[in-house]
């Protein structure tokens, strides 16, 4: 069930479509540049974790929330690397697990980031924001080839403009 809030954030309860049971392989390889990154941005109130996706939706959302963290808000958010944080329990997952503020900034309705990251942290409740709710597009399109750079960009910016006033 799912429950609209402005700001294209939507708030799912349950699993309406019950579970997946995933069988993955641990892995013994820590980054340790990616854990100092972790340690240095523990402080930070809001963990902003991103489709990654590789469509146009989830490109627009990645630029989002780099462009989020990076420029409009470095000071107040941490971009979680959402690979690490869901395929192994070091500092990039803790960041996820202590963050005062968790927001996922889903590229579209299916909000791969937050399914993934509930997954490995069950108790984790993180603000859903549909970045495809944010911005006036053809929505036939899919691929990151089927709509200029600058375009991808321009609707990047528009998102993490909005979220800024949401964080
Ligand atoms: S989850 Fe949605 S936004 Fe992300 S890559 Fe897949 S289709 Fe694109």
């Amino acid at each position: 069930m799912s429950e609209e809030r402005s700001c294209g954030q939507q708030g799912t309860t349950g699993a309406p479509g019950g579970y997946e049971t995933v069988r993955m392989e641990k892995t013994r390889n820590v980054c340790p540049m990616c854990e100092d990154y972790a340690r240095a941005q523990a402080s930070k109130p809001v963990v902003v974790m991103c489709c990654e996706g590789a469509c146009l939706r989830g490109e627009i959302a990645r630029q989002a929330a780099n462009l989020l963290c990076h420029k409009l808000a470095p000071d107040k958010t941490v971009r979680l690397c959402l690979g690490g944080a869901f395929t192994k329990d070091t500092g990039q997952r803790g960041l996820a697990r202590s963050g005062k503020r968790v927001v996922a900034l889903e590229g579209c309705f299916i909000e791969c980031a937050s399914r993934m990251m509930k997954g490995v942290i069950p108790e984790l409740e993180p603000e859903i924001i549909i970045a495809d709710n944010l911005y006036e597009s053809d929505r036939s399109f899919f691929g990151i080839d089927e709509m200029p750079e600058a375009h991808i960009k321009v609707h990047a910016e528009e998102v993490a403009r909005k979220v800024l006033e949401w964080v």
